[in-house]
């Protein structure tokens, strides 16, 4: 279709109902595709050739940005990253990968690590400068604590919960689930490296015998068999029962204030449309989390996460099932859509506007993740219903009948 024609579809559409078949028709080029003039739909078959290398094992998952819709425009910085292909770290106890903001430029504010520990398996005493958030996406973990005050505590995290860690306080991690378990970490700073953490035996390997036998009043000999080298993480026995634990750990000092974990799967969705469910865990339910907010968002085959935008802190975004289409809008205009698959990472910048589709035939869960203490986000159709019809109707050329329609006090997800 000539920009020409499509420009009448457009005016036409506007203009009156006896159009609005035609215009449903010609939904998949509305907008702006004409100027520049980019897309495939603007161009004759032979342009979209590509007659050099290709792999579509990999181009095909990114329908996106192989063939992009003609609506995109302009560029953005690379938004999708993915742990598919980040090294493992595989070692006896289980394995662990990262996206940092060394491989992913756009994500100055999250680094992601995803692991797994087996049965037993045992991710090494340590503590680090940044706050950790984790969600375990299998099994169980056990992790043991100790806070500013000294209190420590020990909780067991199942599927579909969260863990938090302040900069700076001490943990370990341990498998206890049938088959160990898995879960994605959140450093709330993009450089954070989990291969850079202080570990334990570090430290005790590169003290002097008689350092640690004054410090733990204990004689040298009792560290003669201390690892030379880290061991960051090592199969280990399965511990005690969690009650059992508990007590040594906290001994006299009592139980922490504030939990570390938060089973987040068992709360009720704050919203629930026929597109999905949406549960959120920030500071305001998830006490803790001083520095993290998060959203687990379920589109249903068809829906959509509506168009919006968060106006306090950038989105990074992990996809648990499913497929997703996510477009992204910057001023420019710049709009740019990329293409996610289970384990893919995306990143989308404070304030810019975005989207995502359930593109696939099941069930798709992903994470939202924010460096902030309280989740904030702002409804496109919210605020076009909550402004005076004059003002839309006279900016968008829609009446206000139609706007009356739009759905109003945040759907999240659609349909409602
Ligand atoms: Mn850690
Ligand atoms: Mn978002």
């Amino acid at each position: 279709m000539s920009s020409v024609s499509r420009r009448s579809v457009l005016s036409a559409g506007a203009a009156g109902g006896a159009i609005v078949v035609a215009q449903a028709a010609q939904a998949a080029v509305f907008g702006n595709p004409d100027e520049p003039p980019q897309g495939a739909v603007n161009a004759p078959g032979e342009s979209t050739k590509v007659i050099g290398p290709k792999n579509p094992a990999l181009s095909d998952q990114f329908p996106g940005a192989f063939s992009p819709p003609p609506t995109d425009v302009g560029e953005l910085p690379m938004f999708w990253a993915s742990f598919n292909n980040a090294p493992r770290r595989i070692q006896d106890g289980g394995w662990a990968r990262q996206v940092t903001q060394y491989d992913f430029q756009i994500s100055e504010e999250i680094a992601g690590v995803n692991m797994r520990l087996t049965r037993g398996g045992i991710r090494e005493m340590h503590w680090h400068q940044f706050a950790e958030w984790a969600f375990v996406t299998a099994g169980v973990c056990r992790i043991t604590t100790i806070d500013g005050t000294g209190a420590a505590n020990v909780e067991d995290v199942r599927k579909g919960g969260l863990w938090y860690f302040p900069a700076g306080l001490p943990h370990s991690l341990q498998g206890v689930g049938e088959d160990g378990c898995e879960f994605v970490i959140c450093f709330d700073e993009g450089r954070a490296s989990e291969f850079n953490t202080l570990l334990v035996t570090d430290w005790f390997a590169h003290t002097p015998p008689d350092v640690l036998a004054i410090n733990f009043a204990v004689p040298a000999e009792a560290f003669r068999n201390i690892p030379l080298h880290d061991r960051y993480i090592f199969q280990g026995k399965m511990p005690a029962d969690l009650a059992v634990d508990q007590k040594q750990a906290q001994a006299n000092g009592g139980e922490p204030k504030l939990r570390s974990s938060f089973q987040l799967s068992d709360l009720e969705p704050v919203r629930k449309t026929r597109g999905g469910e949406v549960r959120i865990a920030d500071s305001t339910n998830f006490e803790i989390s001083k520095t993290i907010a998060a959203a687990q968002v379920t589109i249903h085959p068809g829906g959509m996460r509506e168009m919006h935008w968060h106006p306090n802190a950038d989105e990074w975004l992990y996809i648990i099932a499913g497929k997703a289409e996510v477009s992204v809008f910057n001023t420019g205009p710049n709009v740019v859509t990329q293409n996610f698959n289970p384990g893919d990472i995306g990143y989308v910048k404070r304030s810019f506007g975005h989207y995502l589709r359930n593109t696939g035939d099941e069930d798709l869960v992903y994470l939202e993740v924010f460096r902030t203490d309280r989740y904030a986000g702002v409804s496109l159709s919210e605020w076009v219903t909550h402004t005076p019809r004059a003002m839309v109707e006279q900016t968008l050329n829609v009446d206000a009948e139609t706007i009356a329609k739009f759905p109003t006090n945040r759907p999240v997800v659609l349909p409602v």
